[in-house]
């Protein structure tokens, strides 16, 4: 059972943190090595982080490279090493998948089509983390309520694929993530300075012009499409049926390799 450091609560100077780090703390306490963070080192991934870190630097922290985030991304990957004293994890797609996928639908499949686009989400980031998480039993996010209609509803935890899911900060709004943020120093993903308000990959986000939605710089040529990656939230209907039907067709091109 890993040790839990008991002075990490007086690292928090507000009491507003507590409760999102007792459940962090609750998590590894529980699952030790089985649990784990999964970031992209927006600021909520990265309050996340830094909490982790405060409790014990053996809560492992997981990144998805999917081969086409921006080099800011990659760099953070280092930096938070460096700031914290810890490895992060780098998960990334299968190779002949991503070649099988790429050979057939063009590299840039995502402007396609929403089910293009959930397809290439899925090879690069669902697939690789499902085959990350397979002896995870509990796992934490930084979604947040506040973020988009289509998360409106997260809970702070829920059992999902038979593992427990965490959103710690489901209930915190952006100036609690800004407040947590600038009082205790925690790293900054350089986009956010270049007007980005969430950060993906590269073709697939953009910076938000004022007065534009938070989410408005993902996949912006998709007008009405429900903008998540499949990761969280699973597409429904007709795209989750095309997209079923492209993979097995880039699983089987993919096992021919
Ligand atoms: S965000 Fe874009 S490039 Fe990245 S996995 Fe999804 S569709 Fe592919």
């Amino acid at each position: 059972m890993p040790q839990r450091n008991v002075g990490y609560t007086e690292k928090l100077i507000d009491k507003v943190d507590i409760a999102a780090a007792e459940l962090l703390a609750d998590a590894h306490q529980r699952y030790g090595a089985a649990f784990a963070i999964v970031t992209s080192f927006q600021s909520e991934g990265m309050v996340l982080v830094d909490m982790a870190a405060r409790i014990s630097r053996e809560i492992r922290v997981l990144t998805i490279d999917t081969g086409r985030l921006p080099q800011a991304t990659l760099e953070m990957i280092g930096l938070v090493e460096r700031r914290y004293g810890i490895g992060v994890e780098v998960v990334r797609p299968d190779g002949r998948e991503v070649e099988a996928m790429t050979a057939s639908l063009g590299q840039e499949l995502f402007r396609d089509g929403v089910a293009q686009r959930m397809l290439c989400c899925h090879v690069r980031k669902v697939r690789p983390l499902e085959l990350a998480l397979r002896n995870v039993r509990a796992w934490a996010a930084g979604l947040r309520r506040e973020q988009a209609e289509s998360r409106r509803e997260i809970p702070i935890s829920e059992e999902s694929d038979g593992k427990l899911k965490l959103y710690p900060l489901a209930d915190w709004s952006r100036e609690q993530v800004e407040d947590y943020t600038q009082r205790h120093d925690v790293p900054r993903h350089p986009l956010y300075a270049r007007g980005y308000a969430t950060i993906g990959c590269e073709p697939c986000t953009r910076a938000i012009r004022a007065g534009e939605d938070h989410r408005a710089g993902r996949w912006w040529w998709e007008a009405d499409a429900q903008k998540e990656c499949g990761i969280h939230f699973s597409a429904d209907g007709r795209a989750e049926r095309t997209v079923d039907v492209l993979l097995r067709q880039v699983l089987s091109a993919g096992d021919e390799r």
